[in-house]
């Protein structure tokens, strides 16, 4: 049997091979990059050779990044600092979990049809409260792809004195990563696994100088934003990955991606048609695709998709392998088809088989139940 199609790439990214030299690389150090002798300072230049690419990919000062074991930390030390602050912490009601669950009190903004956060109703809920206020959306959504109108939320922001936070984990190796920190935005959160690095780091960058403060204090690391000795093979690897990925984007993989998602879409379009391509007209990820089947459980396809050989995942599945219902789906007033959606990831590495492997193992997962629905009910 062949090795089993990844295409959840959103869950996570398979390891870009310069991200796995460089993290093999950084195990061999053996100081702490905490230490003043020659073994720390040696692990010191390859955490500062590190920070240093990430800010020069996002066009800000290496003092500008502070690293995190991921992006669910750098969402939680932001929030957490302007709920500290006093702030009204705003977010669109399709961010993930680690923004929307960070901390009590946040107040949601819905989104419009296309999955897209309504601008007016942000402008109204910060008219309608002077307090001051961070705003928290994503680049683009992890179960949609839908890419969020940063520009015109961080005008909006900047009208209304408010700070805005951009979740853009699912940014690296499908969006230019040096928009992110250009936008205004006071902190930019990345994840060095969706970019193809090794699980287990990440990035909170401040931009503009916010601090929101720590949230695990001890021993001064990361210039006291985030204490806890640097995981220095994964940020290494994180900072290999996120170059790879960025350069990997702009020689054309982007459009790659794309003409393979559209094979997949207009495959379903013709052979499945009363599958449901979500969003299909917002600007999406060119990885992305989000597919209803109405009256089908998202689980069901999950697993017999498995069976086929193909790795997809539903709801927000890459947070704790439960098949939940989609937050993100129903904000998007899908209703009854938010339980019956699968999404395709496409990761960078995807083969040029993968659209027809797809179409062909969905197809005949859709012919499977169309003829186990007629089949008639034992007496
Ligand atoms: N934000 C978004 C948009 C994500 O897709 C994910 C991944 O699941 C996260 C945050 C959490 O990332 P991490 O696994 O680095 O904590």
């Amino acid at each position: 049997m062949s090795a089993p199609l990844d295409l959840d790439a959103n869950a996570t990214e398979p390891l870009r091979p310069e991200a796995r030299r460089a993290a093999i690389g950084a195990l061999d150090l053996v100081g702490n990059p905490s230490s003043v002798h020659a073994l720390g300072r040696a692990a010191r230049r390859v955490l500062e050779d590190a920070r240093e690419r990430v800010a020069a990919l996002l066009g800000v000062a290496p003092a500008a990044v502070f690293f995190t074991s991921g992006a669910t930390e750098a969402n939680a030390i932001a929030l957490a600092g302007a709920a500290r602050e006093g702030r009204r912490i705003l977010a669109s009601t399709v961010e993930h979990d680690s923004v929307l669950r960070a901390v009590a009190g946040i107040e949601v903004v819905p989104v419009t049809a296309a999955g897209m956060i309504d601008v007016d109703a942000l402008s109204s809920a910060l008219a309608a409260d002077p307090r001051p206020a961070l705003v928290a959306v994503m680049a683009a959504n992890n179960e949609t792809g839908v890419i969020q109108p940063l520009a015109e939320v961080a005008a909006i922001c900047r009208a209304f004195g408010a700070l805005l936070h951009v979740d853009s984990a699912q940014a690296p190796g499908r969006l230019p990563v040096a928009e992110l920190a250009g936008c205004g935005a006071a902190s930019v959160v990345l994840s060095a696994h969706k970019a193809g690095g090794p699980k287990g780091a990440g990035a909170l960058v401040l931009p503009t100088g916010w601090w929101p403060g720590a949230l695990i204090r001890g021993g001064g690391q990361e210039r006291g934003l985030r204490s806890g000795t640097e995981a220095l093979p994964a940020i290494a690897g994180f900072a290999a990955a996120l170059e790879a990925a960025e350069a990997w984007r702009a020689a054309g993989g982007a459009e790659r991606l794309i003409s393979l998602r559209r094979a997949i879409e207009l495959g379903v379009r013709e052979r499945v048609r009363q599958a449901v391509i979500v969003a299909e007209h917002a600007p999406r990820l060119p990885n992305t695709v989000c597919l209803a089947l109405p009256g089908v459980a998202a689980a069901t396809q999950v697993m017999a998709l498995d069976l086929a050989g193909v790795c997809v995942s539903a709801g927000s599945a890459c947070s704790s392998g439960k098949v939940a219902e989609s937050h993100v789906l129903r904000a998007m007033g899908l209703g009854a088809l938010a339980n019956s959606a699968i999404r395709v990831s496409l990761p960078w590495n995807v083969s040029d088989d993968a659209p027809t492997r797809f179409l062909d193992a969905y197809a005949a997962m859709v012919a499977r139940l169309a003829q186990r629905a007629v089949e008639p009910i034992p007496a």
